[in-house]
């Protein structure tokens, strides 16, 4: 099959022919059909996240058709349609598989980092972390199977914020735009100083104030939560919520914090990240997609073109999300 890999950190993918593989116990193969690409991606390739599996097939946003299953497969079959996650195995015995709390287990393994991805025609998934896709068009679907689970976590544990500020306005703040409005939110949204595309963007998507992130909102928020992998935000944004408010941090890296003088988080304010994802993350963002419903704006690239993708996602270059798109999905939405 052909798979766009990466053999060294900081080196460009290669497109390369390799083995395609083959299911093992509790496993399905999956005939890749589109990837979405995350700024996970980028820290994975840039070497931001440590030790990642190489040669490695990166991708986690997957959906594909499952053309085989192994041994012990009950839950899918041939032809079904199933996402598969970040969240690519966990041990189901720590502390925190116990508690319900899976997204912290201390041996999980991530697909696109530990367990090869999507950036190729075939990906093999255990069966327990793929989620049954709604009823949404294969390129609409792809994201939001990270930048949409993270951005849903990201925004319960911003509380029952009215006034929700989203610092970097990508794939997840596109998709979380689309949530909390449908919950009766409003959203702030903060870019980088001086781009008016993405302010537009962010007020195109129904966000009531966009600009630039150096200044304060027109008023005080109740929470805001950062997907841009910017330190210097975090002062920022406890500025920018009142007393009792969240800031959330949702990406899984981010440069280093400036210190900041403690009067920005009394009052109460709450300082969080947010990691991974549970499957009842997946479950219940997936049927709330479906109910708001969530539209993603999608920008797609040819498997080949994956370094192109990267670039782009790299350079703020993207409006929505940047997905792969491996087979050329000839099934649409029968619901629009
Ligand atoms: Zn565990
Ligand atoms: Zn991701």
């Amino acid at each position: 099959m052909l798979a766009m890999v990466l053999d060294s950190i900081g080196e460009p993918l290669r497109a390369a022919e390799v083995r395609t593989p083959a299911p093992e116990a509790g496993q399905v193969l999956i005939r890749v059909l589109t990837c979405g690409v995350c700024r996970t991606d980028l820290h994975v390739v840039d070497g931001e996240l440590k030790d990642p599996k190489l040669p490695l097939i990166p991708g986690h946003q997957i959906v594909g058709e499952v053309v085989e299953t192994g041994e012990r497969v009950e839950r899918f079959v041939a032809g079904d349609r199933v996402g598969i996650p970040w969240l690519g195995w966990t041990c189901g015995r720590c502390r925190y598989c116990e508690r319900g709390r899976e997204n912290l287990c201390d041996d999980a393994r991530f697909t696109g980092y530990q367990i090869d991805g999507g950036y190729a025609e075939y990906a093999v998934a255990d069966h327990r972390f793929c989620f049954p896709i709604p009823d949404v068009t294969d390129l609409q679907a792809a994201p939001l199977l990270c930048a949409g689970l993270i951005g849903y976590r990201s925004l319960v544990m911003a509380g029952d914020a009215e006034r929700l500020g989203l610092y970097g306005f990508g794939a997840a703040a596109h998709i979380v735009t689309q949530v909390a409005r449908h919950q009766g939110r409003q959203i702030f949204a903060f870019t980088r100083d001086g781009d008016v595309e993405a302010q537009r963007f962010a007020r195109e998507m129904g966000a009531v104030w966009s600009g630039d992130s150096s200044n304060p909102p027109p008023e005080e928020l109740d929470a805001t939560i950062i997907f841009a992998p910017v330190g210097e935000l975090v002062p920022s944004a406890l500025r920018a919520v009142a007393k009792g408010g969240v800031v959330v941090c949702g990406g899984i890296h981010m440069s280093d914090i400036p210190s900041f003088p403690y009067e920005l988080l009394w009052g109460e304010r709450t300082l969080r990240s947010v990691a991974n994802l549970t499957r009842r993350d997946g479950e219940e963002f997936l049927s709330l997609a479906s109910e708001v419903p969530v539209r993603t704006e999608v920008v797609s690239f040819p498997l080949e073109k994956a370094n192109e993708a990267l670039s782009a996602l790299r350079e703020g270059r993207i409006s929505g999300a940047a997905v792969i798109v491996v087979e050329e999905a000839k099934r649409s939405s029968s619901s629009s």
